[in-house]
């Protein structure tokens, strides 16, 4: 088995069909699944996220540099603030049938995160990620949400 892993995608800022090679360990010993990979390419260059899971199938792509948008929002968080956090599975969870919403959702709930991180993180509406968390907990694929003050 070769080192890295190639994944084609179809960017979503410039539309084109492209690949990129990507570290199977990089994937495999990433403690969540699906694993966010951040790609920088084009002319002007721009940044998207890959969303790939532990088999190397791509299942979520993102036309902007989630990993960034993350150290944005920890770097904003402030103590003492009551939070909603979804808390992720101990173990991976299959994310057969679902849609692209809950998958990066669920790659990115890591019982620290909360959901008003996790709208902005996504640019999607606080409300509908306070919904589609607790569709994952019935599902199964989230542990739960929790209330949260540090
Ligand atoms: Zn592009």
């Amino acid at each position: 088995m070769s080192v890295t892993a190639e994944i084609k995608f179809n960017c979503p800022v410039c539309k084109k069909d492209l690949s990129v090679q990507v570290e199977r360990m990089k994937v495999i010993r990433a403690e969540r699944n699906p694993v966010p990979i951040v790609v920088t390419h084009g002319q002007p260059e721009h940044a998207l996220t890959l969303f790939i899971d532990k088999e190397f199938r791509l299942r979520a792509t993102s036309g902007s540099d989630i990993v960034q948008r993350v150290q944005d929002a920890e770097l904003k968080r402030r103590p003492f603030v009551k939070r909603f956090v979804p808390f992720p599975k101990a173990e991976n969870v299959s994310l057969g049938g679902l849609d692209y919403t809950q998958i990066t959702i669920v790659a990115l709930a890591d019982g620290k995160r909360s959901i008003e991180e996790l709208a902005e993180i996504l640019e999607i509406p606080e409300m509908r990620v306070k919904i589609v968390c607790e569709q994952l907990v019935r599902l199964g694929k989230l542990d739960s949400v929790r209330v949260v003050m540090e």
